[in-house]
């Protein structure tokens, strides 16, 4: 087995490098920033407290040779951690050693660097060790927001995300889940999930699975959903578009594993208008698809926003809109008239509309919503809930349901209630509810049931 370093001693890391020259320069990039890091590098098993393995999967006999090499390091020092092309198919690296401690694919300094900081302690560093592990946030300690990709692969015709941050890249499965856990351990009960198009999670890089917890995890919306809710908080899902496999995270939000909340934006419902949008998901049948999610999981939330006024828009465009979010019934909705970005594809579409117009389609989309949002949340009263809460003083509790997403939806107000803190969870009882906030009543002792 592996010698462990006390506390005051340089971690080492042990290191093979097997492949071809690309595989030799990963190996470089991971040995430079575990020495900027200030890691020890061992040139032997028995020195080191962790070895790590870049392989080769080119031929069965490179294949081979790796799975050897992974083996030696399991007999010499038992503390494993596996990158290079082989650790691309987890599966046959785990199917014959299932002791390693992680598994990255090629090119993947990030993860190595990430896996190795689980398994060793970066050695103390008087600067960085100013910032908390779960890093810096801008948001209360309760929650705090998931990022798990950067840019996007649409091009709707009045957004310029994508010319200014670029295509979809998605951080892989394992590196989400450990800052996951990270913030779990810092305090946080509640994560919200963020991305330009959460449901495209993992399409730029194929999915790559990754050994988290000990098990392969695709990098796929409902694997990286199904790990997120093994971390016992609340998880929510924002920008998610409806494709057909986003229909694979609604049983998990009727186990209650995931918070039963979908933020789609939907933009628009006349096929028109999100044509010239040039909007994802806009050939789906998404009435029918709402529909069969609220079978399956009656207390679906579902929050959307939507632009009014879009270039070429009719009365007739706009009164099927309506119509769409009246049988649609979505629970929550934001509301913007159109305005140009510099930049912008739309900015060039006819039939422009004028400005006293657009406000009058926002009035009458607003007043739809807000009947529909007060219905909704009537047939909460008399039902126990679980919240959490936000603020906690004299005049009283501000706290969310499993349907309200920090900042942009509503809340439930409670009287004060003694010893209740921000980040508690508290069983309430709803006793009222106006158009988009719920009132309640504490039906329990916080301790009782603290998540
Ligand atoms: S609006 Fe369209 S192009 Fe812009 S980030 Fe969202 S999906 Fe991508």
């Amino acid at each position: 087995m592996s010698k462990r370093t006390s506390p005051e001693q340089t971690p080492r890391i042990g290191f093979v490098s097997l492949g071809c020259p690309k595989a030799l320069v990963d190996s470089e990039r991971i040995l430079t920033r575990l020495r900027s890091e200030g890691y020890g590098i061992s040139s032997d098993y028995a020195g080191a407290d962790l070895v790590v393995v870049n392989t080769c999967g080119f031929i069965d006999a490179a294949v081979e040779e790796s799975l050897e090499a992974i083996g030696e390091a399991l007999g010499e020092n038992g503390r494993v951690l596996v990158t290079g092309c082989l650790g691309a198919r987890p599966e046959e690296v785990l199917a014959r050693h299932p002791g390693v401690v992680g598994i990255t694919g090629p090119h993947q300094t990030e993860q190595v660097l990430d896996l190795v900081h689980r398994e060793l302690p970066r050695p103390h560093d008087p600067f960085l060790d100013l910032v908390p592990p779960q890093g810096i946030r801008l948001t209360p300690r309760h929650y705090a927001y998931l990022k798990i990709s950067e840019g996007c692969n649409h091009s709707c015709s009045f957004c310029i995300i994508p010319s200014m941050r670029g295509r979809l890249a998605s951080r892989p499965v394992a590196d989400v889940l450990d800052e996951a856990e990270r913030l779990v351990a810092g305090g946080v009960r509640e994560l919200l999930v963020i991305s330009q198009d959460t449901s495209a999670y993992g399409s730029d890089i194929a999915y790559q699975p990754q050994v988290w917890r000990g098990s392969p995890v695709a990098a796929r919306l409902v694997d990286l959903a199904r790990g997120l809710a093994s971390l016992d908080v609340w998880v929510r899902l924002h920008y998610v578009y409806p494709y057909p496999h986003v229909d694979g995270v609604i049983p998990l939000m009727a186990e209650g594993r995931l918070l039963p909340y979908l933020d789609i934006p939907f933009q628009h419902a006349s096929p028109r208008i999100l044509k010239a949008m040039r909007r994802p998901a806009r050939s789906e049948n998404t009435l029918r698809r709402i529909a069969a999610w609220r079978r399956q999981c009656p207390e679906l939330v579902l929050r959307s926003t939507f632009i009014v006024g879009f270039p070429g828009e009719t009365e007739e465009d706009f009164s099927l809109l309506l119509e769409w979010l009246e049988e649609a019934e979505l629970d929550r909705v934001g509301c913007f008239e159109y305005s140009p970005v510099s930049g912008a594809a739309a900015n060039v579409l006819p039939g422009a509309v004028p400005e006293s117009l657009k406000r009058e389609r926002h009035e009458r989309f607003m007043e739809t919503a807000r009947a529909i949002s007060r219905r909704r949340l009537a047939r909460h009263a008399g039902q126990r809930m679980r919240v959490l809460v936000d603020e906690s003083g004299p005049d009283g509790v501000v706290a969310r349901s499993p349907g309200d997403a920090p900042e942009i939806d509503g809340v439930v107000r409670l009287p004060p209630v003694a010893g209740v803190k921000p980040g508690d969870f508290l069983e309430v009882e709803i006793t009222g509810a106006d158009d988009y906030d719920l009132a309640g009543l504490p039906v329990a002792d916080p301790e009782e049931v603290r998540a």
